[in-house]
């Protein structure tokens, strides 16, 4: 059973006199930075000088410096920017500032796990990963509570990396809610599993395929996106609240039935296999290098998939369909004014 930690558990003394650079503004680092400086820690935002983010960081009251000026300034140096290209970063703009007992801090362990990053031995090195994403971070954390956290030391230089990143995690509202302790190699692998089997690349090839066989079968778009995606959210939110059982119990007799023996045709052991291989290739290490690969190349199979999938049908249909659905937020801002009477 995973180990837990709340409020208690944890000090913001052990963040007292430290600097906190948050190197990166986008959906995380708004919303570490933010919430660390509600909490009145000593924090430092860092940025490359033409990043879109800079003045947005300053308009919330925060100080903004270049990455290597963060880097510089820092004693706890938390990297919020894309995965991909932490490593170049780090190599450029905040290993030649490192100290000795200074804090490395993540909130996926990809590059640590995968060797991107390899920090001196001399510095702590730990995450704390929210499990959600930055604009929730910040919103719960804005109304009392917190989003839970992951928490893993990779080095412990220090002797106190523990009790640093648990008050990095209270300071963000992560023990409010509970921090789970875990590995650099456990949450990284199964991040990445969960995304490319479940969460992003699994559910959204199940809507996919069952909006075709509808549509292939003669019905209409519009209806077979109601059925396939639209009326997703309300599954998944009965199981977010109650699990399986919960949905199953508020969804009608017959959907329950048809469900239970139907679901496991669809998804069944061959499905299983595929899904272990998925995870083979993650724990090899053998994604990570596609990925890099990818990136190194300038994106060109990453950019052709994303066209593919702008083209899908249920993309067009569903564009259309939302903005008949004012109470999507961005749509809000989406929709064209109404005409004049
Ligand atoms: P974002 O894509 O939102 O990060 C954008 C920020 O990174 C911007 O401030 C951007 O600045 C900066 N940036 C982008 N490219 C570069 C570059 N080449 N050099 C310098 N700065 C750059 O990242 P996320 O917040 O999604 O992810 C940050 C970390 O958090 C990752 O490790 C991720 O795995 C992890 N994480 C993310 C979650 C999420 O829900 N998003 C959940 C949990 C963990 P600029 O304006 O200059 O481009
Ligand atoms: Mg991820
Ligand atoms: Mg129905």
């Amino acid at each position: 059973k995973a180990q837990t930690y709340y409020n208690g558990d944890a000090n913001l003394n052990d963040l007292s006199g430290k600097t906190i650079s948050v190197i990166g503004y986008g959906s995380q680092g708004h919303a570490h930075a933010q919430n660390l400086s509600d909490s009145r820690m000593n924090v430092v935002v860092g940025l490359r000088k033409e990043s879109s983010s800079w003045n947005e960081a300053e308009e919330a009251g925060l100080t903004v410096m270049e990455t290597s000026e963060a880097a510089k300034a820092g004693d706890i140096l938390m990297v919020l920017i894309p995965d991909q290209h932490q490593a170049d970063v780090y190599k450029k703009s905040i290993e030649p500032h490192l100290e000795a007992g200074n804090a490395l801090m993540f909130a996926h362990g990809f590059n640590i796990h995968f060797g991107g990053i390899t920090p001196p031995d001399d510095v702590d090195v730990f995450m704390v990963a929210p499990k959600g994403p930055g604009h929730l971070v910040r919103r719960v954390f804005t109304e009392g509570s917190g989003v839970p956290c992951l928490f893993a030391v990779h080095r412990d230089a220090t002797g106190t990396a523990k009790k640093t990143a648990l008050a990095y995690a209270k300071a963000i509202g992560g023990t409010r809610a509970g921090v789970l302790e875990t590995t650099f190699r456990e949450e990284t692998e199964t991040d990445l599993f969960g995304e490319q089997a479940v969460l992003c690349g699994g559910a959204s090839e199940l809507v996919k395929a069952g909006f075709e066989v509808l549509v292939e079968a003669g019905y209409q778009p519009e209806i077979a996106y109601f059925e396939c995606l639209h009326e997703l959210k309300l599954i998944v939110d009965l199981m977010y609240e109650g699990g399986i059982e919960r949905m199953y119990y508020s969804v009608s007799d017959t959907a329950e039935y048809g469900g239970l023996s139907r679901g496991t045709r669809v998804i069944d052991h061959n499905t299983k296999k595929r899904m272990k291989m998925i995870l083979e290739e993650v724990q090899s290490g053998f994604f990570a290098d596609e990925w890099m690969k990818e990136n190194a190349e300038g994106l060109p199979n990453h950019i052709r998939m994303r066209k593919k999938l702008g083209n899908h049908k249920i993309e067009q249909v569903g564009k259309e369909l939302r903005s008949m659905m004012n109470w999507i937020p961005d749509n809000k801002q989406s929709r064209p004014e109404p005409e004049p009477a």
